[in-house]
C-alpha cells in the first residue's frame, strides 16, 4: 500500500430545485441524483484513479447505503477491508439542494462517521504500518485524528492533515507533528481568526500558523491557485486556467492527487503542480468523485 486514508465516506443526496417548501409545505421537485462523497472517500478515490495503492479506514452505517459505499471504494480501486459498519447508526449522508443558478445548500449528517475511532486505526494497524502516506480530513471525531497521527508518528509514517470542515478548536501541536497541513483560504481564517481575502492577508494568516511550528503550510486559494510556505520560503502554484462547470470537490480533488505525487517522486512543487491541474481537469465536469480523471485521461488534459 502506498497511501491510507482515514476518514469519512457520504452518500450525497442531491434534489435539483428551484423552490425550498416552507415549514409544513410539500413541494414537487424536477431531478434527483445519488453520489458517492465524502471528504475521506473522495481524497482516496482521486489517489486511486491515478494508480496509486489506496486502503481507507471509515465507517458505514447499518443501512442501504452501505453497500454501495463500499462497493464504489472497491469500484475505482481502493482497498475497503477496513470499512466497517457501526451497528446501529445511519450511514453518514449529506442531503444537498441545487437550484439553476448552480447554488448549493447542503445539510451534512455524520452518521456512522462519528463512530469511527481509535479501536478501527488498531484493527488496521498491520496494514497501516505498510503505507508510506496517512492522509486525514476533520469530518471524523478528533480524538480518532489526533491518535493516528500518534500512531503515524510511533511507525515513521508521514501525514498531510486536512482540516476541513475547520474546526476552530483543531490542536495545532497535533498539526506540528504532519509532514503537511493543507487548508483552504476558509479554513484558514477559521483556524487563525485572521482575514484571507487578499493574497497579502492570506501569507500572514500563513505566517502566524507557521510560527507556531508547522512544517510545510499548503493553503488552496480555488481559482487563484495555491501556496506552499516552508519556513520563510513561500512557493506560488498558478491555477490551471480553465472553464469551471463545477467545482464542489475540487479541493479533495488536489489533495488525493498531490499524495499520489508526491508518495512517487517526494518533489513538493512538483506534486503541487500536477494536483493544480488534476484538480482544474475536476471542475469541467459535474460532480466529485465522477469527475475525477483516470491517469490517462488526466495525460490527454495535460497534453490538450
Ligand atoms: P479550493 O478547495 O476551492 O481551494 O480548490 C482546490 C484547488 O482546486 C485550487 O487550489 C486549484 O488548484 C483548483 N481549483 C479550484 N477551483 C478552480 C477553478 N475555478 N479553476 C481552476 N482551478 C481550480
Amino acid at each position: 500500500m502506498d497511501i491510507a486514508v482515514i476518514g469519512s465516506n457520504m452518500v450525497d443526496l442531491i434534489t435539483y430545485t428551484n423552490t425550498m417548501p416552507k415549514a409544513g409545505e410539500t413541494l414537487e421537485a424536477p431531478d434527483f441524483a445519488l453520489g458517492c462523497g465524502g471528504k475521506g472517500a473522495n481524497q482516496a478515490v482521486a489517489a486511486a484513479k491515478l494508480g496509486a495503492k489506496v486502503m481507507m479506514v471509515s465507517k458505514v452505517g447499518e443501512d442501504i447505503f452501505a453497500e454501495n459505499t463500499v462497493k464504489n471504494l472497491q469500484q475505482y480501486g481502493v482497498d475497503a477491508r477496513h470499512v466497517t459498519v457501526a451497528p446501529g447508526t445511519s450511514s453518514g449522508v449529506a442531503p444537498i439542494f441545487v437550484d439553476d443558478q448552480s447554488q448549493n445548500r447542503i445539510l451534512i449528517i455524520k452518521g456512522a462517521n462519528a463512530k469511527l475511532s481509535a479501536a478501527d486505526i488498531d484493527a488496521a494497524a498491520e496494514q497501516l504500518k505498510a503505507c508510506s502516506l496517512i492522509v486525514l480530513q476533520l469530518e471524523i471525531p478528533l480524538p480518532t485524528v489526533y491518535y493516528a497521527i500518534d500512531f503515524a508518528r510511533q511507525h515513521g509514517i508521514k501525514v498531510i492533515l486536512n482540516p476541513a470542515p475547520a474546526v476552530a478548536g483543531l490542536d495545532i501541536d497535533y498539526a506540528c507533528q504532519c509532514e503537511f497541513f493543507m487548508p483552504n483560504e476558509t479554513e484558514l481564517e477559521i483556524l487563525t481568526g485572521l482575514p484571507t481575502s487578499t493574497d497579502e492577508e492570506v501569507l500572514r494568516a500563513g505566517q502566524m500558523l507557521l510560527g507556531r511550528g508547522l512544517k510545510n503550510l499548503i493553503i488552496t486559494l480555488g481559482n487563484r491557485g495555491s501556496v506552499w510556505m516552508q519556513g520563510d520560503t513561500v512557493h506560488r502554484i498558478d491555477p490551471t486556467v480553465v472553464q469551471a462547470v463545477d467545482t464542489s470537490g475540487a479541493g479533495d480533488a488536489f489533495i488525493g492527487c498531490f499524495a499520489h505525487y508526491w508518495v512517487q517522486h517526494g518533489d513538493i512543487a512538483k506534486a503541487m503542480q500536477s494536483a493544480s491541474a488534476y484538480a482544474a481537469c475536476s471542475v469541467t465536469q459535474r460532480g466529485t468523485q465522477r469527475s475525477y480523471p483516470d491517469a490517462e485521461t488526466f495525460q490527454r488534459f495535460l497534453t490538450a
